[in-house]
């Protein structure tokens, strides 16, 4: 095992669906810090990357179901471009928080405009995805004891928050 739980692992990596097309990387904003054990990135890439050794560079592909799970086609809502707040940039792919039921924020994006009438998708962007990961193991360290208390990495390239 390259790190086990409570250690802080850093990692570089570009994410690409299973036609090729890249999805996200950390070449742009630098890697990417995760504290093992707390389910801060996808648990089917974290198994794949504690097998791996440290300063290695490996593929691993997740299926939609160790991933963001399958696509639910019913799982969008049609609704009228004027039921939207105005200061809403109308475009698809842009994400909102619909509220529901219980005042909790539902996160969905645009999928679809059609004349008046808006889809709101309610699956994650990547729901039905398989994922294609090209990853980098470039640390591993024991967290600090406020890493611990907070239950997240803390990531030597952003400021600290709250
Ligand atoms: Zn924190």
């Amino acid at each position: 095992m390259a790190f086990k739980e409570n250690q802080v692992v850093t990692i570089d990596f570009s994410l690409y669906d299973a036609e090729g097309n890249l999805l996200d990387s950390t070449h742009e904003d630098g890697p990417m810090s995760f504290l093992a054990g707390q389910e801060e990135i996808l648990p089917g890439l974290e198994v794949e990357l504690a097998k791996m050794a440290l300063h290695t560079k490996k593929k691993v592909v997740l299926k939609p179901e160790a991933a963001y799970g399958p696509y639910d086609p019913e799982d969008v809502h049609v609704i009228q471009r004027q039921e939207l707040p105005q200061d809403i940039e109308l475009e698809v792919g842009v994400e909102l928080l619909a509220e529901g039921d219980d005042d909790d924020e539902i996160p969905c994006y645009i999928s679809k405009i059609e004349g008046d009438q808006v889809t709101l998708d309610f699956n994650h962007p990547l729901a039905g995805k398989e994922l294609h990961f090209d990853v980098e193991l470039l640390e591993v360290r024991d967290a600090t004891a406020e890493e611990l208390e907070h239950g997240h990495a803390h990531d030597p390239s952003s400021h600290h928050h709250e």
